[in-house]
């Protein structure tokens, strides 16, 4: 948990998954990421789904929702995530409720952020999980999701449209845009050319979180990127930038998927790759399976 100014920063976490290694570090040598990201049997990664949870007064702003109860049972031999209550029960935890969210930012529609928004019901019907709550969304990745252009992006985007179909109130931006006196979104590029980070200031100090653009804390490296990224010079481009403001801005960062951390504090860059001074690791939710 973070604190800055009035604003109470949780970081949930919606379980564990796993995702293929050489799919996570793009043209990074194996021999190389598996040193601090050691693969399994079956070269796959373990990966968190963090969620931020940022409360200031009335709101209550969740960032991204992690994968939900929605794959197919390919998917699941796949990516076997952790059971899809975890969101909740992290809110729970806190004494919340979903129907307490106030807003939802999504920092992209990739299954593994937007997947959450719905609970999938034996029947086949999608409910949508915070119902209470506007779900913002840059316009651009939208129209992305709903009317992908290509081959390559309407299988990255194949999960969005039925988790998106259910909602009531989604509100689309165009750019960076402020949300409340201390929450504002700001689109990096990179992951997907929309994609958004969240940063919050407050009380001198903060955060941003990063989503995609570092989602592993072995991805701080300028140069270690996802091969899931659309535009990788970009990444690099939105690092740099969001590296520069955090250390200026006394902010912490934040991460998606790191298996052991949440967040960190930035240390004064000595050399390659950027360290971390003060770390915040993820809820321990004991994941037992390999
Ligand atoms: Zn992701």
């Amino acid at each position: 948990m973070l604190r800055a100014g009035g604003v109470t920063i949780h970081f949930l976490n919606a379980g564990f998954w796993y995702d293929d290694g050489g799919a996570q570090f793009g043209i990074v040598p194996r021999e190389l990421w598996s040193r601090e990201k050691p693969p399994n049997a079956r070269n796959r990664i373990k990966m968190s789904l963090t969620c931020p949870l940022i409360v200031s007064g009335q709101d209550v702003i969740l960032v991204d929702t992690g994968i939900g109860n929605r794959l197919s049972e390919r998917e699941v031999q796949i990516y076997t995530p952790d059971p899809a209550d975890r969101l909740v029960k992290g809110l729970d935890a806190l004494g919340l409720a979903p129907q307490d969210v106030t807003h939802v930012v999504l920092s992209h529609l990739h299954f593994d952020h937007v997947g959450g928004l719905i609970d999938k019901t034996a029947e086949g019907e999608a409910r949508p999980i915070f119902s209470q709550a506007q779900v913002v969304i840059q316009r651009a990745e939208w129209e992305l999701a709903t009317r992908p252009p290509d081959e390559r992006l309407a299988a990255a985007y194949r999960h969005a449209p039925e988790c998106l179909h259910a909602l009531g109130r989604i509100e689309l931006l165009d750019g960076d845009t402020r949300l409340t006196p201390e929450v504002r979104t700001a689109v990096s590029g990179g992951h997907t050319a929309p994609h958004q980070c969240v940063i919050v200031e407050a009380g001198g100090t903060g955060l941003i979180h990063l989503a995609d653009i570092v989602p592993t804390t072995s991805h701080l490296r300028p140069a270690w990127n996802a091969a899931y990224d659309t535009d990788p010079l970009a990444t690099i481009a939105a690092k740099k930038r969001f590296f520069a403001e955090a250390q200026a801005g006394n902010l912490w960062v934040s991460f998606s998927h790191d298996d052991t951390l949440a967040a960190g504090r930035l240390a004064p860059q000595t050399g390659k790759k950027p360290e971390l001074a003060e770390t915040i690791p993820i809820a321990d939710w004991r994941s037992t399976r390999p």
